[in-house]
């Protein structure tokens, strides 16, 4: 039986939405549209520290801004409330007993000095890449009750440095993936990262965790996203698998890069959305480029994001990065 078609938009609120986070989302957007299913809106605040405050609020104006909606998220609710992740540790929690139980979950004291130190030399053109965590770090032996132990532990100690981080025990199989854009991928795990974090020494849930603990709830059957997260996709399936979870279609989108051909980050303050509204940009143009950067539109014209539902197709997406010009606003106002 085929899934419900259920798509969701997952941003950090680490910064203001730029325009390779609207691309995103339009993709998002269209394709969950275009099979008359559900967008689901998830914050992914894990991070306290790095949330910049008043970004969530800004993004929902700046998505409402480009023409999307959405059927479930934070200030909607709806029936896996809540989307926000800081308010769902006790889903993580039960993740990490049931990954405790079926012995896929161990405890780690060993520091990141210890894993850099294990670095391999240099490979490829990326530059060096950590070892992955070594099979002979697991413990030996564990006690049947170690889970409770460490909990009893971790909630009476007041100094993270004497709390261990929880590690996924991986598999030593094949991973294969078939992308929506990208070609297939078949990753060991075992042999790029090895057992990855799932709760940080500091008491942090890991992206990992929380992303396919909260899918796997919301009952998402698409998950798309930038390139920059594909490594990360063979790890997620991994621990869909051992939590019992189905496996969503991935499609992961290429990237759009600054003027200099850098990713963008919060030093691009021109590229934000309210930066180019406050510049005078309308939405119909931002989406016309942003379809036209995807390969959706022949030429840049501008257009609302459901004159291009007829037409969408995943497929039709341009594979390159795609490349800003020096001054955005200028460019889409002449
Ligand atoms: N929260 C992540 C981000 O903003 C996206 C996670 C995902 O799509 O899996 O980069």
């Amino acid at each position: 039986m085929s899934r419900r078609p259920r798509g969701r938009w997952a941003p950090t609120p680490s910064g203001w939405i730029h325009v390779g986070n609207a691309r995103t989302a339009l993709v998002v957007w269209l394709s969950v549209r275009s099979r008359g299913g559900s967008l689901i809106w998830r914050l992914e605040d894990l991070d306290p520290p790095r949330a910049l405050s008043g970004a969530a609020d800004a993004a929902i104006f700046d998505l409402q801004w480009l023409g999307l909606d959405w059927d479930e998220g934070p200030a909607l609710g709806g029936p896996h409330a809540p989307y926000i992740q800081s308010l769902r540790y006790e889903f993580y929690e039960l993740a990490l007993r049931q990954l405790a139980g079926s012995g896929r979950l161990f405890p780690c004291g060993r520091t990141r000095r210890e894993l850099k130190d294990l670095t391999m030399a240099p490979h490829g053109s990326y530059g060096p890449s950590t070892a992955p965590y070594p099979t002979a770090w697991r413990p030996q032996i564990l006690a049947p009750d170690w889970y409770e132990r460490y909990l009893l532990g971790a909630e009476n100690s007041s100094n993270s440095s004497t709390v261990d981080a929880l590690r996924f025990r991986v598999h030593d199989q094949p991973v294969t993936f078939r992308d929506g854009l990208q070609s297939d991928i078949t990753e060991r795990v075992d042999q790029t990262v090895g057992d990855f974090v799932l709760k940080r020494r500091d008491g942090l849930y890991a992206y990992q965790l929380a992303v396919v603990v909260d899918d796997i709830a919301m009952d998402i059957d698409e998950v798309i996203r930038g390139v920059d997260l594909l490594d990360s996709t063979a790890r997620q399936i991994q621990l869909i698998e051992a939590l019992g979870g189905e496996v969503p279609r991935y499609v992961h989108l290429p990237m759009v890069l600054n003027a200099d051909g850098e990713k963008l980050s919060k030093r691009d303050g021109g590229l934000t959305l309210r930066s180019l509204r406050d510049a005078g940009v309308v939405p119909e143009e931002l989406v016309g480029y942003l379809a036209f950067s995807l390969g959706l539109l022949d030429r840049p014209v501008p257009c609302g994001p459901r004159e291009l539902l007829d037409a969408f197709d995943v497929s039709r997406i341009r594979l390159e990065d795609w490349r800003l010009p020096e001054n955005l606003a200028e460019h889409l106002l002449t």
